[in-house]
């Protein structure tokens, strides 16, 4: 297939160019106007106004006979986003594989990383992962990769379990400072150091969530009530959580030179012990959709279809964010899609509602209106935070996250001139509230190709079986 008339950031020459790709699963040739210089004579051309889904299903058959003209559009690498629940086994009430993954790909990300936390057994040992690896394979739309964790339970097995997940190709090693789950405690700062020393010696990242327990249980006896009052909750968990985790951890990280990557900052004041220190040590951070996009003041309209760990923090923490990804600081954007029924959203308790959203399929939509359409980000930022800066965080660059020849030929394509109003009902997750209802975004993906295979369009939907996804070794 030949995708023509593309508008590109191109890494290589540090531009903005409109290119043609001549892609079968790879990226084969990249060239300004290939489709001029090679014979496109035996070759259907389609707009993409035109693409329904009898032409989608031949397109994906007989690639090799079509040219798609991609007029008008912007194209960037398929979207990464490393940092996903979707909970199975075990939790599939609420996420599963392959809802996750056709939700993803409904918002132009082609590539996820899952985290072992949420599902059930948790993935803390070889056999676990096994378990878990059995149950995803074929059920994913989208290429996928698997985290390995490390809690408390069984800690005396933690070096073991590591060097397992290790030999399943896992991403990183995630851990948490604080967390609610009983099938996955949070580690002390002892056990911390011996992850990160671990971690090294097998070249991966550890990954953090970074909030301090001790700070959010004394806070929480002093907030916590019978009332479901969201001011009450955000101040059991405030800024000071982040801080003084981020900075024990990065205390840590410096005295064994590990290599560390906090996930979901919200707090600007935490992002910025990042920034002092990550020219100088392997240390980098990311930020969500929800923290760059709602304050605390939308929780009064939002109510918990906002409620997440850490919680939304000021106007001020997200336009210091901005700035942050802005100015490189800030290394990505992830989702941490993570969704519940309404009955655990909405149970009648701020504080018991379940805390997480579904944010996989509104990560691009939010990230290129907000930040590209509103000249917050570049072409080139944009590009690097939704997709190729993940991939070289964890080392699938540049098979993902770029679009030279050789690359998996992985697209989005995002018509900017579409203002439309997002609508939960959309979601192809399982989700059933999103605090993005009824936002209005401008710019959307309209097309998103895996290894050269059309995998959703927004006139037909998801065009690929489940299984079609592959684990990322
Ligand atoms: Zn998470």
């Amino acid at each position: 297939m030949i995708l023509k008339n593309c508008y590109i950031y191109d890494e290589l020459t540090g531009q903005e160019k409109l290119v043609d790709f001549l892609v079968d699963e790879r990226i084969t040739e990249v060239k300004e106007e290939l489709s001029k210089t090679i014979s496109i004579e035996n070759k259907i051309t389609v707009k993409l106004s035109d693409l329904d889904r009898t032409k989608i299903a031949d397109i994906n058959e007989h690639s090799e006979k079509y040219v798609l003209d991609c007029e008008g559009t912007i194209t960037i690498p398929g979207g990464i986003d490393p940092h996903v629940h979707f909970d199975t086994p075990g939790f599939t009430h609420r996420e599963d594989f392959y809802h996750g993954s056709m939700s993803a790909a409904a918002g132009g990300i082609t590539t996820v990383i899952d985290m072992p936390c949420t599902s059930l057994p948790p993935v803390t040992n070889g056999k676990n992962f096994e378990e878990k690896f059995a149950a995803v394979k074929n059920e994913s739309v989208i290429d996928f990769g698997l985290y390995g964790g490390v809690c408390a339970n069984n800690f005396e097995r933690f070096s073991q379990s590591m060097e397992e997940f290790a030999a399943k190709k896992v991403k990183g090693f995630k851990t948490y400072f604080v967390s609610g789950m009983k099938t996955f405690p949070q580690i002390s700062l002892p056990q911390f150091e011996s992850i990160l020393l671990k971690a090294k010696e097998l070249n991966l990242p550890v990954l953090l969530h970074a909030e301090d327990a001790d700070v959010i249980s004394n806070m929480t006896k002093i907030y916590e009530n019978a009332n479901d009052d969201y001011l009450r909750y955000c101040n059991s968990r405030p800024a000071q959580a982040e801080v003084t985790a981020v900075a024990n951890a990065i205390k840590i990280a410096k005295s064994v030179d590990g290599n560390l990557h906090i996930v979901h900052v919200a707090s600007s004041e935490a992002a910025e012990l990042v920034n002092k220190v990550r020219n100088e040590y392997n240390i980098t951070y990311e930020t969500c959709p929800h923290y760059l996009y709602f304050s605390q003041e939308d929780f009064k309209t939002k109510g918990s279809s906002l409620k997440t760990a850490p919680v939304i923090k000021s106007k001020k923490d997200q336009d210091e964010l901005w700035k942050f990804l802005e100015d490189g600081s800030c290394n990505f954007v992830a989702s941490d899609h993570a969704p519940a029924p309404l009955k655990e959203k909405q149970t009648g308790s701020f504080w018991k509602d379940y805390g997480g959203i579904p944010g996989v399929q509104t990560l691009i939509p939010v990230v290129f209106s907000e930040g590209y359409k509103k000249q917050k980000l570049s072409l080139k930022r944009f590009t690097e935070v939704i997709s190729t800066n993940a991939a070289k965080r964890y080392n699938l660059y540049p098979q993902k996250g770029s679009l030279r020849e050789g690359s998996d030929a992985d697209f989005a394509i995002i018509n900017p001139s579409i203002s439309w109003k997002f609508e939960t009902r959309q979601l192809l997750s399982k989700g059933e509230t999103s605090p993005f209802n009824n936002e209005l975004f401008n710019g959307k993906v309209i097309l998103t190709i895996l290894r050269g295979k059309i995998i959703y369009s927004d006139v037909a939907g998801i065009a690929v079986e489940k299984g079609f996804g592959r684990y990322l070794t």
